[in-house]
């Protein structure tokens, strides 16, 4: 649906105030503003924003809007990177944040029931008091929350070894568009009756329902962890060690890859361990039973035999290692004030080639592109750093993302292994996907919205 119409009729603006009454609603533009936007920092101010407490405004509010043809677009955190929840055709902006209850954590299941605007972080450290663990982790969890992190299938450092949120969702509770709630999965941890639905709605951008519970997997938590800090001469040795690693029957909880462009980046910002000489490093982090980690880290230590420096620390000391790691974002903005985040992902054979030629592009167009990341499963974040008040480098920018994103395909992998689609990657999406497989989609949305208000204009 695209919406030709610029705001909410008066009889439409009473129906909603009936359902979500004083301050569970605002039009107040002032108070608006910041549902307009999200990370990927595109703006279009809504018509009406709604806060809803239970499923049963959910459900008034899916049944009216489907009813009248008013677009609806949920919202959590709005930390997403691909402006998933700008609403550029006007409509409701329904946060999900007031309904923020871990409803339960059963430690005989191994399971979590949850309302969608529980912060990540907070589920994972109620999991951990109960020496439980949740272990998707993207790099926002300290407020974004699980119904967002499921709408985007979000990935995280450890992906490498505990994969994405959709491998802990085992079942929703969801709403459709007609207000009808509908069930996929629940407490158990297999389950093969009939199609996935529970992973259809996974990654699927508020497009096709909105979630009001989620059922998810917990794991025991690991008893300890150590990392390795590892420099090399150059990326070539570098990403050989990792396919050492990998080779020796190791597989690390976290396995990050820092180029030369990151290094110069973090040495310009502030004082870094390794030498002068050191043009590529390695992050690893391996996490088990305190005799197995011990273990482990003695293979990984052969496994990057011959490189420049290592450090290597116990859990206790961990984070001084980390640190560094999280400085790669603050440092960035010393190279430009503003960034365009992509998150490519190649066939991990192939990062090499996907680093040199995002090197070779950024000489291309003269700009500061830095690509490093979660090398473990090949995904590979791309900052653009400029200034946006320049529209020369502006145009250069978006010129060298789309060179980025071809080269990336060129290689066998995806425009996307965290971040989604959007309005941001929506224009490209034809580059990746056949016509025929645009099309189930779009069948798909059509069964589930069949008049297209959800998330309007976003994904597929
Ligand atoms: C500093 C920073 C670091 C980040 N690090 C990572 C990372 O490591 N890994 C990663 O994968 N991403 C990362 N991201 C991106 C972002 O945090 C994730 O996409 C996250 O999952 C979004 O969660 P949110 O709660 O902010 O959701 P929002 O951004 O509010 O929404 C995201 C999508 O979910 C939909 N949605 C939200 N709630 C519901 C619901 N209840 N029902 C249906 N649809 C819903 C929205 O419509 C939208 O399409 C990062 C972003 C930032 C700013």
């Amino acid at each position: 649906m695209t919406n030709s119409r610029t705001s909410l009729s008066k009889s439409q603006l009473k129906s909603l105030e009936s359902i979500f009454p004083g301050d569970s609603m605002t039009v107040a533009p002032a108070e608006m503003l910041i549902y307009g936007t999200d990370a990927g920092r595109r703006f279009s101010l809504p018509w009406a924003v709604v806060r809803p407490e239970s499923v049963e405004q959910v459900q008034e509010l899916m049944r009216l809007a489907d009813r009248e043809r008013i677009p609806i677009i949920p919202r959590a955190r709005g930390t997403n990177v691909v402006s998933a929840c700008v609403p550029d055709q006007g409509g409701v902006v329904l946060s999900c944040l007031k309904m923020n209850r871990i409803i339960s954590i059963d430690p005989d299941d191994f399971t979590a029931l949850v309302q969608p605007g529980v912060v990540t972080a907070d589920l994972r450290q109620k999991a951990m008091d109960m020496g439980l663990f949740y272990p998707p982790d993207p790099a926002s969890m300290s407020v974004s929350t699980i119904g967002g992190n499921i709408s985007t299938n979000a990935g995280g450092m450890h992906a490498v070894k505990y994969g994405v949120t959709g491998d802990y969702v085992l079942g929703l509770e969801v709403v459709l568009p007609g207000g009808e709630t509908v069930t996929t999965g629940g407490r158990v941890h297999k389950n093969v009756v009939g199609l996935d639905l529970t992973g259809l709605l996974v990654g699927s951008e508020g497009t096709l329902g909105i979630i009001v519970k989620a059922w998810l997997k917990l794991l025991p938590g690991p008893e300890y962890s150590a990392t390795i800090l590892a420099c090399f001469e150059n990326e070539q040795k570098a990403l050989r060690a990792v396919q050492n690693i990998f080779r020796s029957g190791i597989l690390p909880c976290a396995l990050e890859f820092l180029p030369a462009e990151v290094m110069d980046c973090l040495a310009g910002y502030g004082p870094v361990p390794w030498p002068g000489t050191a043009g590529s490093a390695l992050i690893i982090q391996i996490d088990g039973t305190r005799p197995s980690v011990t273990h482990e880290l003695r293979t990984v230590r052969s496994a990057v035999k011959g490189c420049l420096h290592l450090d290597q620390t116990g859990q206790d000391e961990e984070d001084r290692i980390w640190a560094i790691r999280r400085l790669i974002n603050p440092a960035s903005f010393s190279l430009g004030p503003d960034k365009i985040s992509d998150d490519v992902v190649v066939p991990r054979g192939k990062i090499l080639d996907a680093v040199q030629g995002i090197r070779g592009i950024s000489r291309k167009h003269g700009l500061k592109i830095l690509a490093f990341g979660h090398v473990g499963d090949g995904n590979i974040h791309v900052n653009y750093m400029y200034d946006d008040s320049d529209p020369n480098r502006k145009q250069k920018v978006e010129a060298a993302r789309q060179e980025t994103l071809r080269l990336v395909l060129d290689l066998g992998g995806s425009m996307s292994g965290e971040h989604g689609i959007g309005l941001s990657k929506k224009p490209f999406i034809s580059w990746q996907l056949g016509s025929a497989e645009l099309e189930l989609m779009r069948g798909i949305k059509k069964v589930f919205d069949p008049h297209g208000i959800l998330n309007p204009g976003k994904g597929w």
